[in-house]
């Protein structure tokens, strides 16, 4: 008795793979007709084919940087005030437990 190999023949390479080196499509649940080699490749195409979108999106990214210094500031001052109102708060249960305990 010898353990069942499941293969699949790539659509893209043709080369037949153990079905394991097939993603589950997360649309469909089923698995797709190209191994993960080949998925990859795919991968690295479309990256070049939309390079301009990823300037885009680096410039973006660049952008919500620039943004994020802006209000770092205006974050500062909210996280002070809502350490404060937090020890007020944390202050008031250790004075409430001493009253307990007592
Ligand atoms: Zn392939």
């Amino acid at each position: 008795m010898g353990s069942v190999i499941f293969t699949r023949e790539c659509r893209q390479c043709g080369r037949e793979k153990p079905i394991e080196e097939f993603r589950v499509s997360t649309m469909k649940g089923a698995r797709r007709r190209e191994c993960k080699e080949c998925q990859k490749k795919g991968w690295a195409k479309y990256r070049k084919k939309h390079r301009l979108d990823w300037d885009h999106v680096q410039r973006r990214r660049l952008s919500q940087q620039q943004y994020a210094d802006r209000n770092r500031e205006a974050r500062r001052v909210y996280a002070r005030h809502y350490q404060r109102e937090y020890r007020k708060k944390h202050k008031a249960f250790l004075k409430m437990l001493d009253e307990k305990s007592q």
